[in-house]
């Protein structure tokens, strides 16, 4: 049992609905937003000749991606991995920063059917309390890491606002980098947790077609649609300073979904200038449910599409985690991705509490361990970052009331 206070969800769950910019139905707001489409690319054919300009665009945009992620790219790997290595170092150097995920809770209310911890599935749920919390901090702490995500499933009276207030506040007593990927919120929530020290949210749209999208979260405050596709923005207004995005390959088409990846990072950075913004990569994994994707990608065409995304944004980290094999994850180290998990759990806690014998919300495939991984780097020529920043990035970032002024003359 948490020591926490759990209240009702439901006030919140009506603020959030409020805040979609779409109206949802029974089964969610499901329209894709014009400033998201991808059709007038995705089905143009491209040559050999269009995939070679390509790799060398200056100025890369939805035409350029869309011809790096066309089958017709396939033959063209090296050279993409050259131009994707040559932008990575110009942007982030030979570096790479670590970052450790800590699942709070795997209660779950939500029915996605990708999910090992979906409220079907016979799952051992449990939840971290203060001083289990405690506990995992400080053995985070001892591995040297200074980059955190806290995770929980869908917003339940075991995990909700004023739960995930308490245990960022207590994360930032450890670690200065603190993140969520959590269930999407309102602004107003998300000020809260900025206020006491949350920097950045992750939250992958998951798939941006929206009918597989109906489809694959079957109940659940998740069905709706735009409420997901808007909680970046909502994020940032909140005072976050990071966003991540990305969609879970495998779900539908992933040309579709990274066109749609690619057109949702350009509208944060146009909307919110100051705030940072990464893709990750996240593909399916085995998981309990036993969910197979209509769409695998392999090794291959996942390796095409990080080298197609570097190209098409020099400077947005990219991110991969150990879902990946370690064979993936080193060759994909400093040729476009920029920043990895590392020695993580998916389990409630895992990492110095008694509560990891929980069920995994998928399994891992990556299981070394700090000292291991960052030798692997070093041998590449790539210094692992645990640190990056100081203590004045925690204050919340201000967007709403800022007006995008020059000091250069017109
Ligand atoms: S993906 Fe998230 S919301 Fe969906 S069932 Fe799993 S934990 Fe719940």
């Amino acid at each position: 049992m948490t020591d926490f206070s759990p209240q009702s969800s439901q006030r919140h769950r009506e603020e959030n609905n409020l805040c979609a910019s779409v109206a949802s139905s029974v089964a969610g707001g499901k329209e894709l937003p014009d400033w998201l489409n991808p059709e007038p690319w995705l089905n143009l054919e491209f040559s050999a000749a269009d995939v070679q300009r390509a790799i060398g665009a200056d100025s890369p945009n939805e035409k350029t991606l869309a011809a790096l992620l066309s089958p017709a790219a396939a033959e063209f790997l090296e050279p993409m991995a050259q131009r994707a290595q040559a932008i990575t170092r110009r942007h982030f150097g030979r570096t790479m920063k670590l970052y450790t995920p800590l699942y709070l809770s795997n209660f779950c209310n939500g029915g996605c059917l990708y999910c090992g911890i979906a409220a079907d599935r016979r799952a051992k749920r449990a939840v971290l309390n203060e001083a289990q919390l405690r506990h995992e901090m400080q053995a985070i702490k001892a591995m040297h890491l200074e980059e955190l995500v806290l995770l929980t499933g869908e917003r339940m009276p075991e995990a909700d606002v004023p739960y995930l207030e308490k245990c960022v506040s207590i994360a930032a007593e450890y670690i200065h980098n603190v993140n969520i990927e959590v269930f999407p919120m309102a602004e107003a929530e998300y000020r809260r947790l900025a206020d006491v020290g949350c920097t950045g949210v992750t939250l992958y749209q998951e798939t941006y077609d929206p009918a597989v999208y109906e489809k694959m979260h079957r109940w659940g405050d998740k069905r709706d649609f735009s409420a997901r596709i808007d909680a970046p923005g909502r994020a940032l207004r909140g005072g976050m300073r990071t966003i991540g995005i990305g969609a879970l390959l495998g779900l539908a088409d992933p040309r579709h979904d990274l066109l749609c990846v690619y057109r949702h990072a350009k509208y944060l950075l146009k909307n919110y200038w100051q705030a940072g913004v990464s893709i990750s990569f996240p593909r399916i994994r085995p998981q309990l449910g036993g969910f197979q994707p209509d769409h695998p990608v392999n090794e291959k065409m996942l390796a095409q599409f990080i080298f197609a995304l570097r190209i098409c944004l020099p400077e947005i980290p990219l991110v991969l985690s150990t879902r990946e094999p370690r064979r993936v994850r080193d060759g994909m180290a400093g040729l476009g991705i920029s920043k990895m998990s590392v020695a993580s759990k998916t389990t409630v806690g895992g990492y110095g509490s008694d509560s990891e014998d929980s069920t995994e919300q998928f399994e891992i495939d990556d299981n070394r361990d700090i000292p291991e991984f960052c030798a692997m780097l070093r041998a590449k020529g790539i210094e692992p970052v645990f640190k990056n920043w100081d203590a004045a990035y925690r204050e919340p970032a201000r967007y709403a009331s800022q007006k995008l002024t020059s000091s250069f003359p017109a």
